[in-house]
């Protein structure tokens, strides 16, 4: 079977962007050398933040517009598996210390912060309120988004690791693989932080490590965004702290310097986490790219769109990236979202 798009890569953005093209009535398929979902994807924290991560111009203004698509998104993979991806638009509060002041403070009184969360360490005297960020639960986001694709006809072919392009005038004749060619009329490459295996596009690796605790009590109510430390509670009691940004390529592992800094700045906010079991830890590698400016659209290429370099905010902004990379490689230029960003999508790499 010959697919009209292939897409290489099962992380959030190109299993989302398979679903996108499938509204289109797009035959796609998807090749994984791994297990889709694995990736960074898994590892993720899966806040949407555009205001607590600070983001500007226009990061801030993907960030926001992805943000808004969220609840519509979900609702419309849910009505398609039936099952729950973990949305929660809990907010998140962002702790300042010891009388520190800043124009956009939102708590100044101790006791009025402790109302919203109790339990805050002696330090935190403030915090800022971001209401409209909250989170999702990336690993049950990429299961629906999996079974959603599957169900609407998305073939996903996983353990197939694509090698290399073989190209002539301009364009990607097929893709080769371990197992042999792949022959599609489109192909976007959505390899993450491997991206750069197979195109020369400036992405690197910038490794995460994370863990996570049960709290019985579920006493965290929202996101904590402290300074070297959020803190994520899952609705099921479970409660995620990330994450390190290293600079080490693809080092695996988890260190004890990192563990130990993680764990520091969260206790010093929320000191009842010290009395948690850890209950894993792992890792993973985002996919930086320059001026943390996720590589979208062109490629040299005529048939091959990239979708990477997403960075720490990938799940945030999958769901307007599979809005924009789908209407790019349907070649709908007229779109309003795709003219917005229409000098990220055509700046080729
Ligand atoms: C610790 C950590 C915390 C994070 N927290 C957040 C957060 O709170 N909020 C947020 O929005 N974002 C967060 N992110 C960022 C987010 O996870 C990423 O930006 C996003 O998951 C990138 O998605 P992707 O599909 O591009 O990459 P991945 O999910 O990494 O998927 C890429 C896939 O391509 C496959 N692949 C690679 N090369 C090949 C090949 N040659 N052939 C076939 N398949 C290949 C890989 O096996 C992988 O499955 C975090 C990331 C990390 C690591």
């Amino acid at each position: 079977m010959t697919a009209d798009v292939l897409i290489i890569g099962g992380g959030i953005i190109g299993i989302a962007t398979a679903l996108e093209l499938t509204k289109a009535g797009v035959k796609v398929s998807v090749v994984e050398r791994g297990i889709c979902g694995q990736g960074a994807s898994w590892a993720a924290a899966g806040m949407l933040a555009p205001q607590a991560e600070q983001l500007t111009g226009d990061l801030l203004t993907l960030g926001i517009k992805s943000r808004d698509f969220y609840p519509q998104w979900i609702k419309e993979i849910q009505a398609i598996t039936g099952q729950s991806c973990g949305y929660w638009c809990c907010g998140i509060l962002a702790p300042l210390f010891n009388g520190e002041v800043t124009p956009s403070e939102y708590y100044r009184d101790r006791s009025q912060l402790l109302q919203r969360q109790p339990e805050l360490g002696e330090k935190v005297t403030g915090g800022m309120w971001y209401a409209a960020d909250g989170q999702v639960d990336n690993r049950l986001l990429m299961q629906n988004l999996l079974l959603a694709a599957r169900l609407k006809g998305v073939e996903i072919q996983e353990g197939v690791n694509v090698v290399g392009f073989n190209s002539s005038n301009g364009k990607v004749a097929s893709v080769q693989t371990a197992q042999g060619e792949l022959v599609a009329g489109h192909y976007l490459l959505a390899a993450g932080a491997w991206s750069r295996e197979l195109l020369p596009v400036p992405v690197q690796p910038r490794k995460g490590q994370m863990l996570s605790f049960f709290d019985p009590h579920r006493r965290l109510r929202q996101v904590i965004y402290a300074p070297g430390a959020y803190i994520v509670p899952r609705q099921d009691g479970t409660i995620v702290l990330g994450a390190t940004v290293e600079d080490v390529g693809f080092l695996p592992g988890i260190t004890a310097g990192g563990i130990n800094s993680l764990l520091s700045n969260a206790i010093a906010v929320l000191p009842f986490l010290a009395d948690l079991q850890i209950t894993e830890t792992w890792w993973g590698f985002r996919p930086h790219a320059p001026a943390e400016i996720p590589l979208l659209g062109a490629t040299k290429y005529e048939n091959l769109t990239i979708g990477t370099g997403h960075y720490r905010n990938g799940i945030l902004w999958a769901p307007l990236s599979a809005h924009l990379l789908s209407r790019w490689i349907l070649g709908q230029l007229d779109d309003p979202l795709v003219q917005e960003f229409l000098p990220l999508l055509q700046g080729k790499v």
